[in-house]
Formats: C-alpha cells, sequence, structure tokens
C-alpha cells in the first residue's frame, strides 16, 4: 500500500512561513495535483514529502509509516523535475537503467524492467541512442521511463512537461495519465497549470499561499470551488464575480429571481462564462459587450456586467459586435454565492 498522509506540516525559512500547515491523504494509486501560482509553496511540499527539505513540524506517512528523518532513497519513491535531467553520457537504456543499477538489481531484472518501462512509454525504438539524438519530447519519456523501472510505490512530479512546446504538452499528458492508471502508481504532481492538472488528476489540491484551500475532483473545484481564489484560479476564462444586492432573501437579474443564503446586503454571484445563454435584454443579466472575439470553437465576449468586469462565453454561431449589449439568462443550477467580506463560497 503506498498512500500518503500528510500531516499538518508546517514549514518556515527564518521568519517567512512557507507553509503554514497542510493536511492531505493520497489513497493507494490516486493522482492527485498540488497547483497554485508561483511561490505558494507546492514545490516546497514536494521535496519534504521527498526528503530533500526538512519540514518544521509536522509528520509525513508513505504506506503508514512515517518517513521523517529517512533520507529520499529510503521513502520508495521516485521523482521527475521540470529539468527532466537525463544524462547525456549513457544511452537511453542505462538511463532508464539507472534507479535499478543504483539498487544493485541484477542484469536480468533490469533488463526486464527497461523492456516494460521503455514499452509504456513507446521508446523500445531509442534504447540504444544517446539522449543528444533525442526530441525533447522523447527525453521527457526517458525520464519517466527512468522514474518508471524501479516500480516506485510513489511517484513525485515536478513541472514535468514545462520544458515541452504546447503540442508535445498535450500529447505527454494523455499518455502519461494512462501509463501511470496501468502501472497503478501513487502520483503527486506539481503544476500552476490549471488545464494540465484538470485533465490528469482523480483530485486537485488547490494551493494558495501557504495553504490548501480546497481538494476536490476535477470537476467540484471547477463548479464548487470553496473559495474566490479557487474559483478565479481555475477556469479560463476565470469564474466571474459579481457583487449583486440581496433583498428579502432573493437576488434579481432582470425578471430572473434567485434565493440566496443571506437576507439583505450584498452577495457575490460567482458566474462560470460558458453556463450563460443568450437571452433577450432585460431578461437575465445585460452585458456591456466592449470586445467580441470569435475562438473558432465559441464566441468569447470580453466587457461587464452591472458595471464589473466580465468575460462570458456563446456558441461559435452567435454573432455579436463590440459595443453591442447582449441579454444573458442564468442556469439557477450552475450559480455559486459567495461571502463578499470572506470570499468563501455558501455550501
Ligand atoms: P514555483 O511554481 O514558482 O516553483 P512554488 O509554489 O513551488 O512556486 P516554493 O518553491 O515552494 O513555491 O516556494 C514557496 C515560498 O518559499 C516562496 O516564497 C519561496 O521564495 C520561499 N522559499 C522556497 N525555498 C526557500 C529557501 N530555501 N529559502 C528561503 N525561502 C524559500
Amino acid at each position: 500500500m503506498a498512500n500518503i498522509v500528510i500531516d499538518n506540516i508546517k514549514k518556515s525559512f527564518g521568519a517567512f512561513q512557507a507553509l503554514k500547515g497542510v493536511s492531505l491523504t493520497i489513497k493507494d494509486g490516486e493522482f492527485v495535483s498540488l497547483l497554485g501560482p508561483s511561490g505558494c509553496g507546492k514545490t516546497t511540499l514536494l521535496r519534504i514529502i521527498a526528503g530533500l527539505e526538512t519540514s518544521t513540524s509536522g509528520d509525513i506517512r508513505i504506506g503508514d509509516k512515517s518517513v521523517i528523518g529517512l533520507p529520499p532513497k529510503d521513502r520508495g519513491l521516485a521523482m521527475v523535475f521540470q529539468n527532466y535531467a537525463v544524462f547525456p553520457h549513457m544511452t537511453v537504456y542505462e538511463n532508464v537503467a539507472f534507479g535499478l543499477r543504483m539498487q544493485k538489481a541484477d542484469d536480468a531484472r533490469v533488463k526486464k524492467q527497461v523492456e516494460k518501462a521503455a514499452g509504456l512509454l513507446h521508446i523500445e525504438a531509442y534504447l540504444d541512442r544517446y539522449p543528444n539524438k533525442l526530441s525533447g519530447g522523447q527525453r521527457q519519456r526517458v525520464a519517466v521511463a527512468r522514474a518508471l523501472a524501479v516500480e516506485p510505490g510513489v511517484l513525485l512530479m515536478d513541472e514535468p512537461l514545462s520544458n515541452l512546446d504546447a503540442l508535445l504538452r498535450l500529447e505527454m499528458r494523455t499518455e502519461l495519465k494512462t501509463v501511470l492508471q496501468e502501472a497503478g502508481t501513487t502520483t503527486i504532481y506539481v503544476t500552476h497549470d490549471q488545464t494540465e492538472a484538470m485533465g490528469l488528476s482523480d483530485r486537485i489540491a488547490v494551493v494558495h499561499d501557504g495553504r490548501i484551500e480546497q481538494v476536490g475532483t476535477p470537476v467540484e473545484v471547477y463548479n464548487h470551488p470553496a473559495t474566490r481564489f479557487v474559483g478565479g484560479f481555475i477556469g479560463n476564462p476565470p469564474m466571474n464575480f459579481i457583487t449583486m444586492p440581496v433583498t428579502n432573501g432573493q437576488v434579481a437579474a432582470g425578471s430572473q429571481r434567485f434565493a440566496v443564503p443571506a437576507q439583505g446586503g450584498e452577495i457575490v454571484l460567482g458566474l462560470r462564462g460558458e453556463t450563460v445563454e443568450r437571452a433577450p435584454t432585460g431578461q437575465g443579466l445585460d452585458m456591456e459587450v466592449r470586445v467580441a472575439e470569435p475562438m473558432g470553437s465559441h464566441l468569447l465576449l470580453t466587457g461587464s456586467i452591472l458595471g464589473q468586469p466580465a468575460r462570458v462565453i456563446l456558441p461559435a454561431t452567435e454573432t455579436v459586435k463590440n459595443g453591442e449589449t447582449v441579454g444573458l439568462a442564468l442556469d439557477p443550477k450552475r450559480l455559486t454565492w459567495l461571502s463578499p467580506e470572506s470570499g468563501v463560497s455558501y455550501p
């Protein structure tokens, strides 16, 4: 069993608190992403799990055994990093075999494991080549094959695709998911790229300012962001936030009425841009469109709703002129309501 328990991990660098008490349980075979902006602490957390960094307090358990104090090599894990160092003076075969040689595996086991990992990553044809004769994507696969060849219970990856171009990244993303599912590896994957996290993960932990702000499936964090930060960080375009007045527990958007979890004052509507439908003006919310961009697959509108910045998406078949006012009907099942003071969403 390679489940991982991260128990109230704190980390300070001098007076700066990089991790403020992080707890997370990752199930055996699960793929969990740590997703957050630059500097939020995700790499620090991964390095603490790996044993490359010590925590100030808290516990890490892998397979129900505390690994605090154990060196990286005794933690039963493998790692792939952003700059996926493959050894230039070794053939692909020897690169993939590296971890096994370190474990002093015999030649028969090395051969079996290298062939298996090479098969998973489709690099069998390059085993005799040197890395400088490979493309970036092929080298990336070698790095992943090397990590998988030792059949680690846990695989830690830190932005492993960030050096690849967009097309290759997409291709590798799809492949990684298949390969890791087949291998049944418990994976923690650090990224600041929300599309990558959405596509790959069983669950996403959204990290913000040294804390985990929400943990959930990609669909949960997308549709039910726990906070304004999560809604704004996940999704492209990000969630719209529109402050609206509340009267007798209701919000009015044109002729639409919604019961909300507040009696009076104001509430923030969290609105996903693609959940609206074009309607006559005055029926729902009206949007002053500053720019209409036909994207091929959809029409992207940028402008304002109730004087507040907004982006929405309509079907590609719609036509809207810059400067036009467009009516938008809201889907009551797709709305998020948040507290204007705390930025936390109502359940
Ligand atoms: P990125 O995506 O840019 O790598 P990150 O979320 O992985 O960001 P970390 O690398 O974990 O962020 O860093 C978290 C915070 O801790 C940052 O503010 C960083 O400057 C700080 N930090 C990291 N390592 C050290 C260190 N050795 N000494 C001092 N501060 C550090």
